[in-house]
């Protein structure tokens, strides 16, 4: 993220007036790094992860356990650490982790909220098996330098969300009064985001561009003791100040719903994102392609989100509330009013499950893609005019129906076509489910894809193993050329699907029945042989036919391993992508030690998706519901959340440090499995 870049951000009612300028500029530029980088060949396949931290104050002594919002102090104590300049290489981290030789200091990056914080790899990981080992004890060792750079009572952890960001009293040190004038939120400091300018515009013009505030509602958890209907209890109705204090007056907090008002209940959430390069470009949108139906598969699978803002959800994961806390959409874009002023109506937030695939594979039938997507034709045009072909044309005329939200006026003045700044304004603030990353103005690297559902796990060892689950899984899908094509639509609803509590074992998902199939996936007659990729093509059936409802379990273990009795249904054998990741192994030359490290991420995958292990949105939901603290009405009070992060700080310690988890009982074996 560009963070350097400074001047004068214009707010939204100027910004507004130049969204046009930036969008030409920006189809300009991509244009330009489109037609360096479109014959790029033989680029490695790297990769890297990104993890982020919240950071919490806790000691035993003190009641309550808070935001940090030192996260600009913490950078820059990591900065000035000579010890971490590339030069030196990767300090050996204290406690058992192992120094990785000779590679650099992994990076910390700033994120939208002023008490969290990013960090990846020094460098992007290869393509050797080995490096998968390397993963875990580098996610360890950034740990142990952020919270070698904090105060003694300073902690990072990897839960998705504070479980009392915005409610009443302190949640913060230090504590500031609420309804600044950026977020004009009732429950949130302004001073809850990064204060580089780039930060509190974004909440600022989304706001703005809106007419009124973000509605980050989720549904309560009820309860036997939750009063119903449920009004949120922390929403105040007699504020005067910001004419947005009329939303709540004007029905933005309805009953049973836990309601938020800004963009930090958003964008303040942790996540666990993994970066692919692509050997070229075809090979980048055929990943991009492919990936996406396994977004909702694997947000229900990393589930960890069950609080909010003091009360307990009814929802598993932080995703859609991302979503309304960034959309900027206006009543006419919405559909609450007749379009007048506005371009279209747009069915979904520009943070969202993505709406179109972008590959020229064969495999692709028209039937797949939306037929109401909505695009900027004019855009389109500017790009087929470039040469750029019909399909990732689509793919950028979509991206490019938003506004840019943060301009700054300086870099209006000359178009630089060696950046791709006016580009990036856009692409990087389109936040959906994969991003399809262009190599930088110079090309240097090469066409990536990110996958970006992935809910952050409280352990470093889970994270490796979703990062490095997700890394087997698209070299499988290369390999054998795997096809998980679904309809788009169907996507969007296993994503919301994924929101529901506990979806990872009660929920279904649309998935591919055959996923060697050229392009109708029954087959011919007789017995399904799902790993046979040389039957030959049959003839193509109706779409509706390829695809069926499927467990996590049935999708991660396979028909056979998730006991489902699919000899009704004949051909609806699913092998799942653990055995398929298996078999790929057996297929190539993995060192037993590799094959045994492997193993035990694959292990954890398989038995989250079973249910002999809980997700730790179930593992969250179980602490607070058994805690003395709690009364059965879904209030997470001080008391609870305190011991929760208490115990979420021990367990990230003692991974560490390397002491395991033993003595920190039962649930916290049924999170983690006898693993560790
Ligand atoms: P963003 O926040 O825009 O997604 P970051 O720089 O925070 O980008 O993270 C990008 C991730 O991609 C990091 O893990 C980094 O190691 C990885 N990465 C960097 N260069 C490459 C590359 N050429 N190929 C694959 N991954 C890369
Ligand atoms: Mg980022
Ligand atoms: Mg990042
Ligand atoms: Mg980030
Ligand atoms: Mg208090
Ligand atoms: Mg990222």
């Amino acid at each position: 993220m560009g963070l350097l870049a400074l001047g004068t951000a214009l707010d939204w009612p100027e910004a507004k007036t130049k969204a046009h300028h930036v969008r030409a500029w920006g189809i300009k530029q991509l244009l330009e790094i489109w037609n360096k980088a479109k014959v790029k060949e033989r680029d490695a396949m790297l990769w890297g992860d990104e993890v982020e931290y919240l950071v919490v104050t806790y000691s035993k002594d003190d009641p309550e356990v808070l935001l940090s919002l030192r996260q600009a102090d913490i950078l820059a104590a990591l900065a000035e650490d000579k010890s971490l300049s590339k030069e030196t290489g990767a300090p050996a981290s204290p406690g058992g982790t192992k120094p990785l030789k000779n590679d650099p200091p992994p990076v910390f990056h700033p994120e939208f909220g002023r008490f969290m914080l990013e960090a990846t790899p020094g460098k992007p990981w290869g393509i050797e098996f080995k490096e998968l080992l390397n993963v875990e004890a580098d996610m360890k060792l950034r740990r142990t330098i952020a919270k070698a750079h904090m105060l003694p009572n300073e902690f990072p952890i990897t839960l998705t969300t504070f479980p009392r960001l915005g409610s009443p009293g302190v949640f913060t040190e230090p504590s500031y009064p609420v309804s600044g004038s950026k977020l004009r939120s009732q429950f949130v400091p302004d001073e809850i985001a990064n204060p580089h300018i780039r930060f509190p515009t974004l909440a600022a013009n989304i706001r703005s561009r809106r007419g009124r505030k973000v509605q980050v509602n989720v549904p309560v958890y009820r309860d036997e003791a939750t009063p119903w209907p449920w009004k949120d209890p922390t929403v105040n109705y007699d504020l005067h100040q910001w004419p947005e204090d009329d939303d709540v007056r004007n029905g933005a907090a309805p009953d049973n719903f836990i309601h938020m008002d800004a963009m930090a209940f958003g964008m303040g959430s942790c996540c666990l994102q993994i970066t692919f390069q692509a050997k070229n470009i075809i090979e980048g949108r055929q990943m991009y392609d492919q990936l996406s139906p396994l977004g909702p598969i694997l947000l229900a699978l990393t589930a960890a989100t069950p609080v909010y803002k003091g009360f307990l959800a009814d929802t598993d994961v932080r995703w859609n509330q991302i979503s309304k806390a960034v959309d900027d959409r206006t009543p006419e874009e919405l559909g609450e009013k007749p379009l007048q002023n506005d371009r279209w109506r747009i069915p979904k937030s520009r943070y969202a499950s993505n709406s179109t695939y972008i590959s020229q594979d064969p495999r692709l039938r028209p039937e797949y893609l939306d037929p109401n997507l909505v695009i900027d034709n004019d855009i389109k045009q500017q790009l087929l005019d470039g040469g750029m072909d019909d399909r990732l044309a689509t793919h950028f005329a979509h991206l490019f129906i938003r506004d840019p939200i943060v301009i700054f006026n300086e870099d209006l003045q000359e178009l630089d076509l060696t950046k791709t700044d006016h580009f990036e304004n856009i692409q990087s603030t389109n936040w959906q489910h994969m991003r399809f990353k262009p190599p930088p103005a110079d090309n240097s690297i090469g066409w990536r894809v990110e996958f970006r559902p992935m809910e952050i796990q409280i352990t470093d060892f889970e994270n490796a193993a979703f990062a490095v689950f997700m890394v087997l899984i698209t070299r499988v899908i290369l390999s054998y050329n795997l096809n998980f094509y679904i309809p788009i639509t169907r996507v969007d609803e296993n994503m919301e699907t994924a929101h529901r509590r506990d979806a990872v074992l009660s929920e279904k998902f649309y998935f591919r029945r055959n996923l060697f199939s050229a392009k109708s996936s029954r087959g011919g007659s007789g017995s399904s042989t799902p790993r046979n990729s040389s039957r030959p093509p049959t003839p193509v059936g109706p779409v509706e036919d390829e695809y069926r409802l499927m467990t996590i379990n049935e999708i991660i273990n396979g028909s056979a391993y998730a006991g489902t009795d699919s000899s009704e249904a004949e051909g609806d054998d699913f092998p799942g992508l653990i055995p398929l990741v298996e078999s790929y192994l057996d297929s190539v030359n993995v060192d037993v030690t590799t094959r045994c490290q492997l193993a035990t991420y694959l292990d954890l995958i398989r038995k989250r998706a079973s249910g002999e292990l809980w997700t730790a949105a179930k593992w969250i939901r179980h602490f607070v519901q058994t805690h003395p603290d709690y009364h059965k009405d879904s209030v997470v009070s001080e008391a609870v959340t305190k011991d929760l992060v208490g115990k979420v700080i021990e367990i990230g310690e003692r991974e560490v440090k390397g002491e395991g988890f033993k003595g920190l009982g039962a649930e916290v074996e049924r999170l983690l499995g006898g693993f560790k």
